[in-house]
């Protein structure tokens, strides 16, 4: 029993998903090594979560116990090694997945903090509940906040190979399909991913997952403007954008920037609106009454300024921080700040049929 015998041996084992290829032929044994009446064998896989893997290890096992003598032990062990890095930059991912979907539409804001995956997340949901096929991917790399805004932050997506190609599944809840980089990282890891890495991560998120028909597919993008942005738009085909900004001075000189950013020649794309988050303040004892703690009617002033429309007001209320924090969206709700979304919903609905 020597390692070239047990090397044909093993390419008795194919790789269903890989056009029925050996696994030597495809460079997954890592290493063979035979002892006093023992074989062990360890096989590289590229990804952690190959669907396939517990298949291979048992096809790997009983190719050996088939050629070997009678008796001997085997043992097959498994390796994760990263991918060679690809010649180019960025993956090469097609628009396939993207075929069904009728309208893809990001949401952007010029800084952080200003509400935008709160927005992404109730719109979804709102979108959802008037109707509409709906997902939402969860661009934001540097703080993907998805996952706990609809809790799901325990729940880990399906994976599975075809061909060449892995596709992910997004999740269902409250009638929406989710991706997030959250479900596969933790937070404090999204955190380092920069450049090139962050812009593969969120291509992925996008690209290989499998949205199925929907009429909406929003984009919760990185805040801020920057290279992640252009590429992103070069590489998904973005139907156009929504801006998210609080009526405060500071956060209005930002959405000039991401204004800016998309009327840029090599961007280009429509801006189909502006949503105004934390207009006003009601608290939750006397709902009739509106506190304009940040300066009254910014947004529609920004929203003149530009030529865009002011799609909608979203109040300040406690009930939306609290369905971000517990995971049940605002927007489920019928209460005056979940009707602000529906209304939302269907504004942007009703310009885009
Ligand atoms: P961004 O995505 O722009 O960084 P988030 O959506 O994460 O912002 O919101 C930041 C914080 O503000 C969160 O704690 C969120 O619950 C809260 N928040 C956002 N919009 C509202 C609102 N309209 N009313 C109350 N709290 C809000």
């Amino acid at each position: 029993m020597n390692i070239n015998e047990i090397k044909e041996w093993l390419r008795e084992v194919e790789h269903p998903a890989k056009g029925d290829r050996n696994i030597v032929e495809l460079g997954m044994v890592e290493s063979i090594e035979t002892g006093e009446g023992s074989v062990t064998v360890t096989l590289a896989f590229s990804k952690h979560r190959d669907p396939l893997a517990e298949y291979l290890i048992g096809s790997t096992k009983s190719a050996i116990i088939r050629n070997a003598p009678a008796g001997t032990q085997v043992e097959v062990k498994t390796v994760i090694i990263n991918e060679a890095p690809k010649k180019k930059p960025g993956l090469d991912l097609g628009l396939e997945e993207l075929t069904n979907v009728k309208h893809i539409i990001g949401i952007a804001s010029g800084k952080g903090g200003v509400g935008k995956s709160t927005v992404s997340v109730n719109l979804a949901v709102a979108l959802a509940r008037l109707g509409y096929k709906v997902g939402l991917a969860d661009a934001d790399v540097y703080g993907p906040s998805v996952p706990k805004m609809t809790g799901t932050e325990s729940e880990m997506p399906d994976a599975m190979l075809e061909g060449e190609k892995e596709i992910i599944m997004p999740l269902e809840k409250y009638g929406v399909k989710w991706m997030s980089v959250g479900y596969f990282a933790k937070p404090e890891q999204a955190l380092i991913w920069r450049g090139p890495m962050a812009c593969n991560a969120l291509k992925q998120m996008i690209l290989q997952v499998r949205w199925g028909e929907l009429d909406f597919l929003l984009i919760d993008m990185p805040p801020g403007t920057g290279d992640i942005h252009i590429s992103l738009v070069h590489d998904i085909p973005l139907e156009g954008a929504v801006i998210v900004s609080t009526p405060q001075d500071v956060a209005l000189a930002d959405v000039e920037k991401g204004v800016n950013m998309f009327r840029n020649e090599s961007v280009n794309k429509p801006i189909f609106g502006l949503i105004e988050n934390m207009a006003w303040f009601t608290p939750a004892e006397h709902p009739d009454e509106k506190y304009y703690i940040f300066g009254r009617d910014g947004g529609s002033r920004m929203a003149e300024k530009y030529g865009i429309e002011l799609l909608g007001q979203i109040p300040i209320v406690q009930g939306i921080r609290e369905g971000g924090d517990s995971g049940e969206p605002a927007a489920l709700s019928s209460r005056p700040d979940g009707l602000a979304f529906i209304a939302l919903a269907e504004k942007l609905g009703g310009k885009l049929k």
